[in-house]
């Protein structure tokens, strides 16, 4: 006989209280705390999270009302590491709308809070559900993995008819969560718990409290769901990042703009370069992108590979001399000491470069 959803979820919440982890942002909830930490958590380890980013955060920009009063440049130092800065920058934007619109105080109803600034149906979903415990269904990697494996879902998990299912199905376990002393908040947060650490992608199924229930399991299927679109293709691309220093020792940094990755960042000028490519080829497409008649030092510095989204990327840097000063086509660029580059938010690949350069 099918087990009722008031049976999972009485499993689920017993394997939750023998195995919850003790996370700062599940103390002294506030839609604040629970907003900061899942925007941080997209994308990015509990572990990192933990270690370097939430507790300085909170210590810089305890409430709304700090954080929307801080400059954007100051919130993005403190999301430096993270990736994804829209995320950082979209926090503030959301942080003045709610100063704005709601007066400071953090909007108590889900359409309201989805209306934010970078906050689509998950995030306000886990803020309704876990600061202010209203039944509201999340979906996310490890919950679509439950639910998909529950129900033996064999579609792509992107098609509308696996999402329309996928979403009931979530809706289903919050809905009546209520009975019993159960919550929304605590039931999302054991599911997404559980997908992390016992229905991940290769599932502890002997270890499992909802076996039975597990249709997947039963077809024998459970490593095979979720079904993924499959992945675009890696492209590979080859950089040169040009360290360009002026007479007074002082190096060029540009700010990234709205289209680019790491938009709102700091980073060094860089050019495509093919392997063929000499230091002259580089130097006039350098002049020619930016403005900068700069001459190149015969060989790189330092290279390294790294990757931004599906483009994987082999940067060579060089470090050149400004021979005339000529205009800069950046809208915003800056000339810092080399013991300034720690005050500035640079990407990741320009840190990287940055830190060679003091050490
Ligand atoms: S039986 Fe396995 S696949 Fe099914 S829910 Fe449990 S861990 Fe996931």
């Amino acid at each position: 006989m099918p087990r009722s959803i008031q049976s999972l979820q009485k499993a689920l919440l017993a394997w939750y209280d023998a195995n919850a982890r003790s996370l700062p942002w599940k103390e002294n909830v506030t839609p604040y705390r629970v907003w900061i930490s899942e925007v941080m958590l997209q994308q990015t380890q509990v572990g990192t999270v933990l270690d370097a980013y939430f507790e300085r955060f909170m210590n810089r920009f305890p409430d709304v009302a700090a954080l929307a009063a801080a400059e954007e440049q100051e919130v993005l130092k403190y999301w430096e590491g993270l990736g994804y800065y829209s995320r950082a920058r979209n926090l503030h934007k959301a942080a003045k709308a709610i100063v704005e619109r709601f007066d400071g105080a953090f909007p108590r109803d889900v359409k309201e809070i989805e209306s934010l600034p970078g906050i689509g149906r998950y995030t306000a979903g886990a803020i309704a559900s876990m600061a202010f415990n209203d039944p509201v269904p999340i979906l996310e990697a490890n919950t679509i993995r439950i639910h998909a494996r529950l129900t033996d879902l064999e579609s792509p998990i992107d098609e509308k008819f696996a999402q329309e299912l996928l979403w009931a199905e979530a809706r289903r376990w919050v809905e009546t969560s209520k009975r019993g002393g159960i919550t929304p908040g605590r039931v999302n947060q054991a599911l997404m718990q559980f997908g992390q650490q016992v229905c991940k992608k290769r599932p502890l199924c002997e270890n499992c409290p909802l076996t039975d229930a597990c249709l997947a399991r039963k077809s024998g299927r459970e490593n095979l769901i979720p079904v993924a679109k499959p992945k675009p293709e890696t492209i590979y691309w080859r950089h040169a990042a040009v360290v360009v220093y002026n007479r007074k020792g002082e190096i060029y940094l540009r700010q990234r703009q709205e289209k680019e990755h790491w938009a709102g960042l700091w980073d060094f000028p860089r050019v495509d370069a093919d392997e063929s490519d000499s230091p002259a080829v580089l130097e006039s497409r350098i002049r020619q992108t930016f403005g900068l008649t700069a001459k190149l030092e015969s060989e790189p510095f330092m290279s390294f590979r790294h990757q931004v989204t599906n483009h994987k990327i082999e940067l060579v840097c060089y470090k050149a001399q400004q021979v005339k000063s000529t205009q800069s086509v950046d809208v915003k660029f800056a000339w810092a000491a080399p013991a300034e580059l720690s005050e500035y938010p640079l990407s990741s690949p320009g840190r990287r470069i940055a830190n060679k350069l003091i050490s």
